[in-house]
């Protein structure tokens, strides 16, 4: 069998490999092979332990002698550019690896640790289909709900999640369902992950007077049609994107909520109104990603008495088994195999937005939403593992907090309440 660093001869001719020497080319390979979006490299009591994240889950590789953890950590430190004495403080760079007509482009920091250093590399370059919003796993219903709001040309749309849940993904997605060659969009992000081509990219510099809100106000006066928000975090940035969503233009951000109605509550949390909202907002979509099995080696199970509860309790019908992950050399035996997301997709139409600008609870706005038909994202969870995307350990992991969320809200948690109440009491 080939090593990876043959393999890597093969893939990249030797003038690329002699500047990326071992063990960094071997490092950077097998993160490459596996599809790692990120690699750790730490100092441990017996030398430098590897850690790759696959599909947003970690795993651990393997233990580095401290002499060749430090021989990769210097190797790392040419290749992005950093100063190569030891460092007092984290610093940051980055490396470029040619892969046939892509070029992976890896931003590498490095920071002290106790009397040593530790490293993480994150791969930033993405596949070109990458932008295609049929790729993200909504379904046909939920695509067209995406692509009318887009292609209403105005108002907002706010994309929320956790962090790691693949929101900038999804704000890209729906950039990219417009003609970007003839509009004129730019984006302030804080920071800038990915390259959107025709977008003109801010990114945030705090250190030298660029916040969010002050990028912003630039933008609106760069006659903008289309503006990327990632992500909205104070009340100044909150407010201009609302205005500028009033004022005609199309404001796609994404904000830090665990779902449809709690976007609406962070938004006003942030100090914009709610008839403002009521008036600006035309689509939010909550999500998370779970791991896809891999199809070579997913085996069916029984659907146990608990998933029976969970799909019969969510209205849908009982599959007549679900699939479970294995492991297979397609999949270096994690059974699994990328990633697609979760989502709850709520269009604001006349009805909704009348709620919104009333100020209506969490709990009232989801049982709106719920009678519109909106899905939660534990539902479109379910039938994903009932169509054998997914299994349900992956639907438990995302999704159970956001059925507590929802079981919360049906016993009024005092916090969403706290929050709520704090919202209304200082509205219009
Ligand atoms: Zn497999």
């Amino acid at each position: 069998m080939a090593t990876a660093a043959q393999e890597c001869t093969t893939r990249f001719g030797e003038g690329i490999i002699a500047s990326y020497p071992d063990p960094l080319r071997t490092c950077i390979w097998n993160a490459i092979v596996e599809k790692a979006t990120d690699v750790h490299v730490h100092c441990v009591a017996e030398g430098f332990r590897v850690l790759h994240r696959v599909d947003g889950i970690i795993h651990p590789k393997e233990v580095l002698s401290t002499a060749e953890g430090r021989t990769l950590l210097n190797q790392l430190k040419t290749a992005s550019g950093l100063n190569f004495v030891r460092s007092f403080t984290p610093k940051e760079g980055q490396l470029a690896w040619p892969d046939g007509d892509m070029r992976w482009e890896i931003r590498v920091t490095l920071t002290p640790v106790r009397d040593r250093e530790s490293a993480h590399l994150r791969f930033l370059s993405m596949p070109k289909d990458q932008w295609d919003i049929s790729s993200l796993g909504f379904t046909p219903i939920d695509q067209e709900k995406v692509s009318s709001a887009v292609h209403g040309l105005n108002g907002m749309i706010l994309v929320t999640g956790a962090t790691g849940s693949g929101k900038t993904t999804t704000m890209y997605c729906l950039a990219s369902l417009m003609d970007l060659s003839t509009t004129t969009t730019y984006s302030i992000e804080d920071p800038v992950e990915f390259r959107l081509p025709y977008v003109q990219q801010i990114e945030v510099d705090e250190q030298h007077g660029l916040t969010m809100h002050e990028g912003l106000r630039t933008i609106l006066r760069m006659d903008p049609d289309l503006i990327l928000v990632g992500e909205i975090r104070d009340e100044a940035s909150a407010v201009v994107a609302a205005r500028a969503a009033l004022s005609g233009r199309l404001v796609i951000a994404t904000i830090h909520a665990q779902d449809a109605a709690g976007a609406v509550d962070s938004l006003h949390y942030l100090g914009v109104p709610y008839h403002v909202i009521g008036s600006s907002l035309r689509l939010v979509i909550a999500q998370n990603l779970v791991r896809r099995l891999c199809p070579d080696c997913a085996r069916p199970v029984a659907v146990g008495d608990e998933d029976r509860d969970l799909f019969s309790q969510s209205g849908m019908e009982i599959p007549d088994h679900l699939l479970q992950a294995d492991g297979c050399p397609e999949c270096y035996s994690y059974g699994y195999k990328g990633r697609t997301g979760v989502f709850e997709v709520a269009a604001v139409d006349d009805e909704v937005a009348t709620f919104i600008r009333s100020g209506a609870h969490h709990r009232e706005l989801t049982d709106c939403l719920r009678k519109k038909g909106t899905r939660s994202m534990a539902q479109d969870g379910l039938e994903k593992a009932a169509m054998g995307v997914t299994c349900m350990e992956e639907i438990r992991r995302v999704c159970t907090f956001h059925q507590g969320i929802e079981l919360m809200h049906r016993r009024m948690d005092p916090l969403s309440l706290e929050i709520a109440e704090m919202s209304r009491s200082d509205s219009n």
